[in-house]
């Protein structure tokens, strides 16, 4: 199995004609809700695309910690190592967004705050019955180099998705991953330069490889994706399609990336899979709700 290591949230998205200012209260237009956390999206995009998923983090005991496990069951993941947390509410993003598009957004980490040794201890448990593990830095970074060093000791492939973007990750974690996925603004906080295509990326794969990682994979949105090891390097451009909502294509690549290499398939057609999960997630509105099944997937790479 493929297990994720990382943040569950729920988004409060409300919608109003303009954001309100300080003091003011505003009658809105409408409020949803809709699950995300970067460490779910990938957890859901692989099961998804059929490949058996277990995910490892933390919800609070609140309504929105059920409702975010019920919904990653109904995705087909396996959740019975995701504890609830008494202590603290469930990962949320507070988002007020208006008709312009302009929002203001608060992200409370809540639970996913929360995640240490002893999540690591349940991902120890499972990491014999798993051949990757992935994971991204929306859970706490110790809790994430704690993971990766017991993924480490039993050769599993390890893939970060740099995700919120930071500038300093510690030096001991890079020689621990097998694939690092930062996107342009990820990839030009952790290397100190701008990184905006294919050129760009080269320089910073180089410089990702330099620190330990074995393969930099980085995401140029609609260019498409540049992928560097130390053996070889290649450019793949993005498939065009009509994109109305980027919103977790980055967790769709990885979803797709992973769920090849869990295959077998070279890297390069990894890459392959991940651009096409990447840009099909991109034709359909939210996060989740727009990840490719396996069917649709296949389908269009043989479009
Ligand atoms: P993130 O969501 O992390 O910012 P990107 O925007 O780079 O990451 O998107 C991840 C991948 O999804 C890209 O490398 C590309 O393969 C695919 N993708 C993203 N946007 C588009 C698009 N507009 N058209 C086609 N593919 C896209």
């Amino acid at each position: 199995s493929i297990i994720v290591f990382g943040s569950i949230n729920i988004d409060l998205v409300a919608t109003t004609s303009r954001l309100p200012v300080a003091g003011e209260t505003l009658l809105g237009e409408s409020f949803f809700t809709t699950p995300g956390g970067k460490g779910a999206n990938q957890a859901v995009a692989l099961a998804k695309l059929g490949i058996p998923t277990q995910m490892i983090g933390r919800v609070g005991n609140d309504n929105f910690g059920t409702e975010l496990i019920k919904n990653l069951q109904i995705s087909g993941v396996q959740t019975e190592n995701i504890l609830i947390d008494e202590s603290v509410s469930s990962g949320v993003a507070v988002i007020t967004v208006d008709n312009m598009g302009e929002n203001h957004i608060i992200v409370i980490p809540g639970a996913n705050g929360q995640v240490n040794q002893e999540d690591v201890k349940r991902l120890s448990d499972l990491l014999p019955t798993a051949t990757t593990l992935l994971l991204q830095l929306e859970i706490p970074l110790t809790a994430v180099v704690a993971a990766a060093k017991a993924a480490k000791d039993l050769d599993i492939n390890i893939i970060l998705d740099p995700a919120p973007a930071q500038t300093n990750l510690p030096d001991e974690l890079y020689p621990l991953i097998d694939i690092i996925t930062p996107n342009e603004i990820e990839a030009s906080q952790l290397v100190g330069f701008p990184v905006n295509g294919e050129e760009t990326a080269a320089k910073a794969a180089a410089v990702l490889l330099e620190r330990g990682v074995k393969c930099a994979v980085i995401k140029l949105g609609a260019k498409g994706v540049y992928c560097a090891t130390a053996e070889a390097a290649f450019f793949i451009p993005a498939f065009s399609v009509h994109a109305v909502d980027t919103v977790a294509a980055g967790d769709a690549f990885n979803g797709g990336l992973a769920a090849a290499l869990f295959h077998k398939l070279p890297l390069c057609e990894a890459v392959i899979w991940g651009a096409a999960t990447g840009a099909l997630s991109t034709t359909k509105p939210g996060a989740q709700s727009s990840l490719p099944d396996r069917i649709t997937l296949e389908k269009f790479l043989t479009e």
